[in-house]
């Protein structure tokens, strides 16, 4: 932001720069209602009424570098990767991850999450609990949105068969799969409410 002494008297005078502003959204105001009322009647659909991405029926590909939702990994015959070793709830700055560790059945493997939740409400998507676990067992690549809505603390709260359920259907049907996924129960959800 520039000082005012570092203004011209054009600037400085804000009148002007107001009406210039009123007429860019003055522009696009009349340029997409026409657009819109033109698409209304079949006519000039080659051209965009709007930039805004209409989401979720239209979506923009995030780059693969993209943190999106957690997601527990899986071993081959399905079972969580973890071993509620804790490094991830250590690391975590927001303090939002909940493990209850148990005795695995297998007596070659030490321990496994009995609970594994994490808060979103709380979470800041840092990434840090990827980056702590030893294990690859836990990643943000699901190219998902956390969850924006809800009733109650609890909904914002993400079980260990959530976190794992999401790396089934990434592993069966991609990512594209998962996000219509989570549309699909978002809008049953809304549904039942
Ligand atoms: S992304 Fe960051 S804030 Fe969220 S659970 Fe992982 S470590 Fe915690
Ligand atoms: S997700 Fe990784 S770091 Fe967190 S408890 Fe499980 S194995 Fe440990």
């Amino acid at each position: 932001m520039k000082r005012k002494e570092e203004m011209t008297l054009w600037e400085w005078l804000y009148l002007p720069e107001i009406l210039r502003g009123l007429m860019v959204t003055g522009y696009h105001f009349w340029r997409n209602l026409s657009l819109h009322i033109l698409h209304a009647f079949g006519l000039a659909r080659d051209r965009r009424a709007a930039y805004t991405t209409q989401y979720p029926e239209e979506r923009k590909r995030y780059p693969d570098v993209y943190r999106g939702s957690h997601r527990l990994t899986l071993k081959e015959d399905g079972s969580v990767r973890c071993t509620a070793c804790f490094l991830c709830a250590t690391a975590c700055p927001a303090n939002c991850i909940y493990i209850e560790a148990g005795e695995h059945p297998d007596p070659k493997v030490e321990k496994y999450p009995v609970r594994y939740e994490i808060d979103t409400l709380r979470c800041i998507y840092c990434g840090m609990c990827v980056e702590a676990c030893p294990c690859d067992a836990i990643r943000m690549d699901t190219y998902v949105h956390p969850r924006i809505w809800g009733f109650s603390r609890l909904d914002f709260i993400e079980t260990k068969e959530v976190l794992m359920n999401r790396s089934r259907v990434l592993m069966q049907g991609g990512r594209e799969s998962l996000m219509e996924q989570m549309l699909r129960d978002y809008r049953e959800e809304e549904r039942r409410v």
